[in-house]
């Protein structure tokens, strides 16, 4: 069941920000996942702050740089729908349309599923675990077949959910916040927050900031770019393992480009163990091989989750033999 709140939908971003500012404020976007944490009782809250009015939040365009500019309210169907999208950032236009199913799409934001909550069953379950302000780690030792294999500082084991971080990671995106002491930009590889940092953080959003946009730089010559997700249902699941490249080529060799895995670490995990292989080489059955042990290289897996070993090993080298196709 629902817990009580106010509801309020201001009409601009300066309201909306003036809104969070009170005592158990959140953001209300799509309301995919928002909805279930407060069904769930993941989250305290008193007020939900509806910024589904702020018209200047919504839609893609290009910026007189080149640079494509998506506002936070986009829904991820209109993202994985857009010719620009497809056209120049194809992996962006291939991890919105591997998100959730077509309903959630059409509900479903971009600003949101970059600051989604995790899905880690004790999180969303009634463990009062580290996350939630708890003393322990349930998944540590107990079902963790879909917890992460990177990343956990030992602290805490989710997977960051998003299909579409990665893919604006792999991009080298930004994105711009709103707050009350004005306009910030982070670059998405500092947007989410490893859990030494703080375990009960996700990203580095303060509580009356809200994203406002993510800016793609325009794609360099020669990109070439892919997502691949792996999960247990087709119909809707989020990544057991996924992958994004975006990778700059000159004739068959990688000149630069970045290589990001979802379903892997707290947050989009960036292997530069892969980069450092790939780059600067011709993407032959040799590198590719070097590039998937590289990629697994220093994974910690928990008692259930050492399968994603083998399955990172092979979409990497999938995704690399494919992408070297052209
Ligand atoms: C059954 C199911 C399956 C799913 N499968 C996938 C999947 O396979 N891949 C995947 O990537 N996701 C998946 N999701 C998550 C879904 O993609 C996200 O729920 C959706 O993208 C979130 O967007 P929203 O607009 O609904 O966000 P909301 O639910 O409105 O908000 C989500 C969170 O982000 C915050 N927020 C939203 N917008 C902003 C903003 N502009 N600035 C600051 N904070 C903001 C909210 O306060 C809230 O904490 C799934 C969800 C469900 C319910
Ligand atoms: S992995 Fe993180 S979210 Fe899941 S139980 Fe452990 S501390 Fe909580």
């Amino acid at each position: 069941m629902l817990p009580n709140f106010d509801y309020v939908r201001p009409r601009s971003v300066r309201g909306a920000i003036k809104q969070l500012s009170s005592y158990g404020a959140i953001i209300h976007a799509g309301g995919t996942d928002l909805l279930s944490c407060l069904r769930d009782g993941v989250l305290d809250v008193e007020k939900v702050v509806s910024i589904s009015k702020l018209n200047r939040l919504k839609g893609i365009g290009q910026l007189s740089d080149g640079s494509l500019r998506i506002g936070a309210l986009t829904t991820i169907a209109e993202v994985a729908a857009s010719r620009i999208v497809k056209g120049r950032y194809a992996c962006l236009a291939q991890a919105a349309s591997e998100v959730a199913s077509p309903q959630l799409r059409s509900q479903g934001t971009i600003g949101g599923n970059i600051c989604q909550k995790p899905w880690c069953w004790y999180y969303r379950g009634d463990f009062d675990c580290l996350r939630k302000g708890g003393l322990m780690c349930y998944a540590e030792n107990g079902e963790n077949q879909y917890n992460c294999i990177f990343g956990s500082d030992g602290i805490c084991y989710i997977v960051h959910p998003s299909d579409t971080a990665p893919a604006l990671l792999a991009l080298g995106a930004s994105v711009r916040i709103a707050g009350p002491g004005g306009a910030r930009r982070v670059s998405m590889d500092k947007f989410h927050v490893r859990p030494a940092v703080d375990v009960q953080k996700e990203t580095v959003l303060e509580s009356e900031e809200i994203v406002v946009e993510i800016i793609v730089p325009p794609a360099p010559e020669g990109l070439r770019s892919s997502y691949r997700k792996v999960r247990v249902r087709r119909s809707f699941d989020f990544a057991l393992a996924g992958v994004a490249l975006a990778l700059q080529f000159s004739g068959s060799k990688v000149t630069g480009g970045r290589v990001v895995l979802s379903g892997a670490a707290p947050v989009p995990w960036r292997s530069r163990e892969v980069e450092d292989v790939i780059i600067g080489e011709k993407l032959n059955a040799r590198t590719i091989a070097k590039a998937a042990d590289a990629a697994v290289r220093g994974a910690e897996p928990l008692g259930n989750n050492g399968y994603k070993i083998p399955l990172f090993r092979g979409i990497i080298e999938q995704q690399l033999a494919a992408i070297a196709k052209g």
